[in-house]
């Protein structure tokens, strides 16, 4: 089925194609046994399908004995912080994150709000393939509560966090520009802003689920912060993804940047106040910007796999101060391991409290590096794997790195070439010290795999 992806995160597909109500439930059962029928808590985006897939996926649970606490409308990083405040057994967040408005679908985390190692990813899947649910009985079905405070637990220990200082944003009082593409984000992003003192222009930050620009927070989508930022004269320009695990960056010349900068402006500040001076994790395909953030801090940068499970795997392992992902999905220990957009906001409202220059000039600081991504459509799984096997092959007298997919190193510039977990294409995509170098190689490689569908 080519709408729809069981992945390292979770589940997605289309609502009315492959999301149909029997499917939702029966996945929900197999991770309702995957959790003994424990306490589950679950939280959602704004889409408009949304509900349909709750109710699907509370039927399930609930059938399986769990007891479900229901956390409303939530960003995903709000609801799995909140699963390890109260300690719950599992937690299950229904979102596409970036997807197009069709999609939707299930991210799964186990006890605490921790993400699913592969260990438990292969579990969950046995127990759905083998069709091996454990009903409850009559008496032991589950029962559903409801949660009101969600957002505001995460703020208050955003709030709590040593390096946020709401005295010192608010005697600075940034301006910032906020846009939330009418998802998840929309409430707690606004309020936590307010709360640390910010003066706050709301841009899309209705929670109806009608997506005014592309999910996906990359800069060509961001037109519209970017003139907002630079009408009202703001300091910096913030954009979530649907589901607000993300953060995008819009400096206050109204250019939007990518993600890559996000984590290594985010990866400088998280150094400069951490007295141990750690570690950073990042994934491969991650920039290589993050390597000089780092080397100025005198800390190593460590690779995982990409996807957030195997970032916060790396983390954990390394003793990490920070890590994410180029995407601007970024990690903050004290907060979880899991990506945090809301926390992410704080970091920079406080970096930008504390810094007598305008956010373009930090960027400015930063040694430039060029990407190019793009992306060959596949028909099935099966053929990427003998793509990837003849590509390994042709390249071996190189330098190459299979942590994740295949990352060909030629001196100052790399490609990675890697399937996706989420849509039938395999992604290439370079980087290099000028955009034609970046482009070339990217091109160089497209070539050899098939044709480009769309950059
Ligand atoms: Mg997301």
């Amino acid at each position: 089925m080519e709408n729809l992806m069981i992945s390292a995160s979770g589940v997605r597909g289309v609502a009315g194609e492959t999301l149909d109500p029997a499917f939702l439930a029966k996945f929900a059962s197999a991770f309702g046994t995957f959790v003994n029928g424990g306490k589950m808590i679950i939280g959602r985006d704004t889409r408009r399908t949304g509900e349909m897939l709750k109710q699907a996926i509370f039927a399930g649970l609930l059938a399986t004995g769990c007891e479900v606490l229901d956390a409303g409308i939530c960003p995903t990083p709000t609801n799995l912080f909140v699963a390890g405040q109260l300690q719950v057994d599992g937690a299950i967040t229904i979102t596409a994150s970036h997807n197009p408005i069709e999609w939707n679908g299930l991210e799964f985390a186990k006890a605490n709000g921790e993400l699913l190692d592969e260990t438990d990813r292969t579990r969950l899947m046995e127990i759905f393939d083998a069709e091996k649910i454990e009903l409850a009985s009559w008496d032991k079905v589950g029962v559903v509560k409801k949660i009101d405070d969600a957002v505001d637990r995460h703020i208050d220990k955003i709030l709590s966090l040593p390096y946020i200082d709401e005295k010192i944003i608010s005697a600075k009082s940034p301006k910032v520009v906020i846009d939330c593409v009418n998802g998840a984000g929309s409430v707690i992003s606004p309020k936590l802003l307010n709360r640390l003192g910010c003066e706050v222009i709301e841009l899309y930050c209705v929670p109806d689920g009608n997506f005014p620009r592309a999910p996906e927070p990359t800069p060509d989508s961001l037109e519209d912060l970017c003139e907002l930022v630079v009408a009202k004269k703001a300091d910096v320009g913030f954009a979530h993804d649907a589901d607000a695990d993300r953060l995008t960056i819009v400096t206050e010349k109204g250019k939007a940047l990518s993600g890559e900068y996000t984590m290594a402006l985010a990866a400088d500040f998280m150094l400069s106040k951490s007295s141990d001076k750690r570690s950073v994790t990042v994934t491969v395909s991650t920039s290589q910007i993050v390597e000089d953030v780092a080397r100025k801090h005198g800390v190593p940068v460590y690779r995982s796999k990409v996807g957030c499970g195997f970032v916060a795997e790396k983390m954990r392992e390394t003793n990490a101060v920070i890590g994410g992902e180029g995407t601007g999905g970024i990690m903050f220990p004290e907060v979880h391991y899991t990506a945090d957009g809301i926390t992410c906001l704080a970091v920079f409202a406080q970096m930008l409290a504390e810094s007598d220059r305008p956010i373009s000039a930090m960027v400015d600081e930063i040694p430039e590096y060029f990407m190019s991504k793009q992306k060959v459509e596949i028909e099935s799984k099966n053929m990427a794997s003998e793509m990837m096997e003849s590509f390994v092959k042709k390249h071996s007298d190189e330098t190459i790195d299979l942590t994740d997919g295949i990352k060909l190193t030629r001196g100052n510039s790399w490609v990675g070439v890697r399937p996706s977990g989420t849509e039938p294409v395999i992604r290439v995509f370079s980087e290099a010290r000028t955009q034609n170098e970046a482009d070339d190689f990217c091109r160089e490689i497209i070539n050899e795999l098939g044709r480009p569908c769309r950059p």
